[in-house]
Formats: structure tokens, sequence, C-alpha cells
């Protein structure tokens, strides 16, 4: 018989673990890639920075966006074969019985030594047995990532240029199709399993700082309704700076987290939530001391505007 038979949830594992390390590795080489230029832009000519070093830094950083895009296709392989093999694990089979190889000692063969069919007749394969085909604006996108990661896998190819804008919404595009569900969850479940995790079990926060930080980068480059559909936060309406996120979790990083909606969104609304902390804080409705500031959503706890961020003095009675 054939032993070993994998199982979707075999495949989904494993899709979710390189998606999440896509993911991860393109979040902290934009985080560095901030970094850096914020640094070259203050170093000036004088020191610091010359060309060379700078040539290096994007050179290894188009290195890291190829491996990050090749981590990314891999990924949407397994969550393929995972949808073929809950029909059935014998369709992944490339070859006739003919040409199967020697069965093990056991007189079985595992399924791993058998051949399956090759990387670009999945998606065909899929669609012909799959309950659902995949619609036709994904399919050419997972084309276009095939022939990109076989350009920078078999080639050296210095023409080859990635986008970190694509490979995001390449990422997001994998999971919208072959995940589904909440990409907050999604993100959250990885961090809450991952070995940095456990390193950093007893320190608090850890996992919302990481969230925060992936928001504070990935954010900027998306567009309103991909906001919403990424970040659970509505288009629309108004946002306001979150009070555990800016002054709790995420206070020292130097920068606040615009992160919070008013819930009720009504104009006496008197809670601001944030999908990132997965928190509402009551708020107080009145107008902000600074003068410039048009803002009147108050919170009490730390006494700032969650418009423009300003302290708000208290009277002495
Ligand atoms: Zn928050
Ligand atoms: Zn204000």
């Amino acid at each position: 018989m054939i032993k070993d038979v994998p199982e979707r949830s075999d495949f989904d594992g494993i899709g979710n673990a390189l998606l999440n390390q896509a993911w991860g590795d393109l979040i902290s080489l934009l985080a560095n890639l901030e970094a850096a230029k914020n640094w070259l832009a203050e170093s000036g000519d004088e020191e610091g920075a010359d060309e060379a070093d700078e040539e290096a830094y994007w050179a290894s950083a188009a290195t890291k966006l190829s491996t990050a895009l090749a981590i990314a296709h891999q990924a949407a392989e397994f969550y393929i074969k995972g949808r073929i093999v809950e029909v059935s694990p014998f369709l992944l089979l490339a070859n006739g019985v003919r040409d199967w190889p020697r069965a093990d000692s056991d007189g079985h063969t595992s399924f791993s030594k058998l051949r399956t069919v090759d990387a670009q007749d999945l998606v065909r394969l899929h669609d012909r047995c799959a309950s659902a085909p995949m619609g036709d604006a994904f399919k050419r996108q997972l084309e276009d990532l095939r022939v990109q990661r076989n350009a920078i896998m078999h080639t050296v190819n210095k023409e080859i240029v990635l986008s970190s804008n694509d490979l995001i919404r390449t990422i997001l595009g994998i999971h919208r199709n072959l995940v589904g569900g909440s990409w907050l969850a999604f993100r959250r479940s990885s961090l809450e399993n991952s070995g940095d995790r456990k390193l950093y079990s007893d320190a608090e926060g850890w996992l919302e700082e990481n969230l925060i930080e992936e928001f504070q980068v990935v954010q900027p480059m998306l567009s309103v309704a991909e906001v919403q559909a990424v970040f659970e936060l509505p288009a629309g309406q108004r946002r306001y700076f979150c009070p555990n996120c800016s002054w709790d979790t995420f206070d020292g990083h130097g920068q606040m987290v615009c992160s919070a909606t008013l819930r009720p969104n009504v104009p006496d609304g008197a809670t601001v939530w944030c999908p990132l902390c997965d928190k509402a804080q009551p708020v107080e409705r009145r107008d902000c001391q600074k003068m410039e500031c048009l803002g009147n959503v108050i919170t009490f706890e730390w006494d700032r505007c969650l418009t423009c961020g300003g302290r708000q003095e208290h009277c002495e009675d």
C-alpha cells in the first residue's frame, strides 16, 4: 500500500508557516529600510554612508525581497496542494504505476517517494477537481509570481526589480484567496505560536508591539479600502490615536498609533475601539485645550486628546 498519505492540514500548516515567514521577513526589511533611509538622509555626504555602502545596502535588500517572494510562492503551492489533497491525495501523483519507485523494505511505498505534478500544473489541476475554481485575477497573480520566482531561482537577472509594494499585495492576496478570514487573527495566531514568542513569554505586550510595528510599516502603503480589509479599520470613519497602543504598549517608540475609531460611530460616541489591541476605551467628549486642534475626543486615563495627542491640563480646585 501507499503509506504516509498527506492530509490537507499537513499542507495548510506548512503554507501558514511559509506565508508568515515571508511576511515577517518583508516587514523587518521595510522597517530596516525606513531606518536606513532616515540615517542616510541625516548623515548626508560628510560621513557615514558613502555611495558604495548605499549600493551594497540596496543590493542586499533586493536579495532579501527575492527570497521573501520565493517563500510566498511556495506557501501558495502548499495551500493549493492541500485543497487538491482534500479531494484525493492521489490526484497529486504525476506518474503511472509502471514508473513508481521500488517499494520500501516493508513492502509499502511512502507517498513522499512518488513524483507529484509540476508546479505549473497545480492551478489547472485545482480548478478541474476542486468544488470552486480560483478567480481569474488571482490566477494571473499566481502565474506572475511563479514566473518571477523561477527567474529569481534559476538566473541571476539584474533586470528583475521587485517592489515591496507588490509583494505586500501578493502575500495578502494569497491569504485572502487561499486561507480566508481575518488577517489580524492569522498574524496573531502566528506570533502567538512563534519561537520568538516563547523567548519573550514574560514580556507583556510583545505580541501587540509586533502587530503595531507591522501596522505602522504597512498601513501607509495601502489604500483606505485595503486598510479596512486588512486591519479592520472602517473606511470613511475618522481615525484617532489608540490610547492603549500609543501610551502603553508602544510608549517609548517615539510614535503614536492612529488605529482607533469611535464606537458606535455617532456624534456623541463615548468609546474608541482599536483592532490592533482589540480594546475599547471610554472617552470624554469635550474640546481639546490646544488652540490649533479641533478635536473633541479625550481619553480619561491618559488625559490626552486622541486627535492631536496633546496633554490636557487640569485646573486645581
Ligand atoms: Zn490599540
Ligand atoms: Zn487635540
